[in-house]
């Protein structure tokens, strides 16, 4: 944290439906990752700052609640029409902010939008069960309900897409919303406040506080905040999943991820190869849904790794706003320098370094938090650079002598987040997603990640809590269900039943 600069612009928070400043004294500093300089400044809130925003989604809960669904749904079609139109805008903050490729921000963004596409029929996904008679003269129905205000604290490499897996469904559900984004990548949420209140939401509904662990502790501990929904690294996820669940929410807490992907002897190796590429070193490999470790099963190991090696080091490294650029920096320089302390390591431990991205240099980029794609082979599972997750552009490759070794690899790694396999072989592949522990499966398909109308998450330390995002588990976890048992004598009862009701 620093503390307030003059020279730098101050990214508001969003309370009551307009921008507001902060009462914070200390101030987090946005980078331009690609030129490695500070662009604008994120206060960091204090508690009398989520008091303000937690009022005020409160203050909006009733009406909310009360409006109909399909009224809800109707501006949340507007908010859809507006993101459309903003598209390219949301892009070009993402980009700045955090460093990936403008085209890859743009697809990110279309991802968020799908979300709000599935809420629009909130209507038809609240809808209950009725059964009639279900003891004499006595019907049944069962509701789902909003749960008041709900949080969402989200990671800084999707500063558009995770948000939306989460506030679209909380506010269709009727819930109002506290969205605590990553301080290092803070305006996307700011445009989205805008975009939403243009869209006809009351104020109140969605609000936007910045800042670090003070203000997330602060949420995860008001007694007004009814669910939190996290996404960001294991050791942070466990700790709100600890702490919300102790004071009485319900929390959903998404963590890090070491994806596998498992390469077979009769796949396609060109195919394989540039889907790996894409999926290890898209967004620097700063993608929860990443691969960042290759399973080459049999003999397939050689000739992939000669494929992935002239394939990594053919992309182009630049800024993410240039034309013609594959990949963009890494978030920050500490981020960088301990990208670059695990592929030391990764030598250290006997690795073999196929491609070093380290001496990497961008003309024109010499400030900016640049690492070239790295690719190791040979790699062992007690190996640092295996069992962390490194969250960078460095690709590591294993070898298994078979696919009963490959899956009681990926099923002993902790994270259980996303895996692929590459197969020609339809046998093989079914063996695989029926006993792969993981929550995302690909087949033949490298980032897995679920369409809108499915839910998203991982198992084991990749997701803490009992419920996935969006889809039909994001209705599930932003509702609660209520079952009403309705009887209308036509006489009134003789005497009290003091038995268990069973409605015989
Ligand atoms: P992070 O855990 O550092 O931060 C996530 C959020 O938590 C931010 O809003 C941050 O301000 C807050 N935070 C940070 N430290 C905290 C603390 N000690 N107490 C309370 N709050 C704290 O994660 P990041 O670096 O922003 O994002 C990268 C991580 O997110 C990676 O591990 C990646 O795998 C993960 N991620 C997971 C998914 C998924 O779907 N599982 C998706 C995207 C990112």
């Amino acid at each position: 944290a620093v503390t307030q600069s003059a020279a730098l612009p101050q990214v508001p928070l969003w309370i009551d439906g307009r921008p507001q400043p902060a009462s914070a004294q200390r101030f987090g500093e946005v980078f331009d990752p690609a030129r490695g300089a500070a662009i604008r400044l994120t206060p960091l809130c204090e508690a009398q700052d989520v008091e303000r925003a937690v009022s005020a989604a409160v203050r909006a809960f009733p009406a909310w609640r009360d409006t109909p669904s399909l009224r809800r749904a109707r501006i949340l079609m507007r908010f859809r029409e507006l993101l459309e139109a903003d598209k390219e805008n949301l892009a070009r903050l993402v980009s700045e902010e955090h460093g990936k490729t403008l085209e890859d921000a743009m697809g990110s963004v279309t991802r968020g939008i799908e979300v709000v596409e599935f809420v629009l029929g909130i209507p038809h996904l609240l809808k209950g069960e009725f059964a009639e008679n279900v003891g004499s003269g006595v019907d049944c129905v069962s509701l789902r309900q909003p749960l008041g205000v709900c949080a969402g604290i989200t990671p800084f490499n999707f500063p558009v897409m995770v948000p939306m897996w989460m506030f679209p469904v909380a506010i269709a559900c009727g819930n109002t919303f506290v969205l605590k984004p990553s301080e290092k990548v803070p305006s996307a949420s700011l445009r989205m406040a805008e975009l939403l209140n243009e869209a006809g939401l009351p104020p109140g509904v969605f609000n936007v506080l910045h800042g670090d662990r003070v203000v997330v502790d602060a949420l995860l501990t008001h007694p007004l905040v009814k669910a939190v929904s996290f996404v960001g690294s294991t050791p942070v996820a466990r700790h709100v999943y600890e702490t919300g669940t102790r004071a009485g929410k319900r929390v959903q807490a998404l963590g890090g991820a070491k994806n596998h992907a498992v390469v077979l002897t009769d796949a396609d190796l060109d195919f394989t190869a540039d889907a790996l590429i894409g999926a290890a070193y898209g967004s620097a490999g700063e993608r929860c849904m990443a691969i960042s470790a290759v399973v080459a099963v049999g003999t397939a190991g050689d000739a992939l790794v000669a494929r992935l090696k002239s394939k990594a080091a053919a992309i182009r490294v630049g800024p993410g706003c240039a034309p013609g650029v594959g990949m963009g920096p890494v978030i920050s320089a500490p981020h960088r320098a301990k990208v670059a302390g695990y592929v030391a390591q990764g030598v250290k431990e006997g690795a073999e370094l196929v491609l070093d991205g380290r001496g990497l240099s961008v003309p024109g980029g010499e400030q900016g938090f640049f690492l070239g794609p790295t690719l190791f082979d040979r790699v062992r599972p007690e190996m640092a650079i295996y069992r962390d997750e490194i969250f960078g552009p460095v690709l590591v490759v294993l070898r298994a002598a078979t696919l009963a070794e490959a899956i009681a690899l990926v099923n002993a790694n902790p994270y259980g987040n996303g895996t692929a396999i590459f197969t020609r072989d339809g046998g093989t592949a079914r063996r695989f997603q029926n006993e792969v522990e993981v929550g995302m499966v690909g087949i033949n398909v490298p980032i897995p990640v679920p369409m809108a109308f499915f839910s998203f998450g991982g198992w084991k330390a990749s997701l803490f809590g009992d419920l996935h995002v969006h889809g039909p588990d994001g209705v599930r976890f932003y509702t609660r269900g209520k079952v009403v048992t309705t009887r209308w004598p036509e006489v009134a009862s003789t005497a009290p039943g003091l038995n268990m009701p069973t409605l015989g």
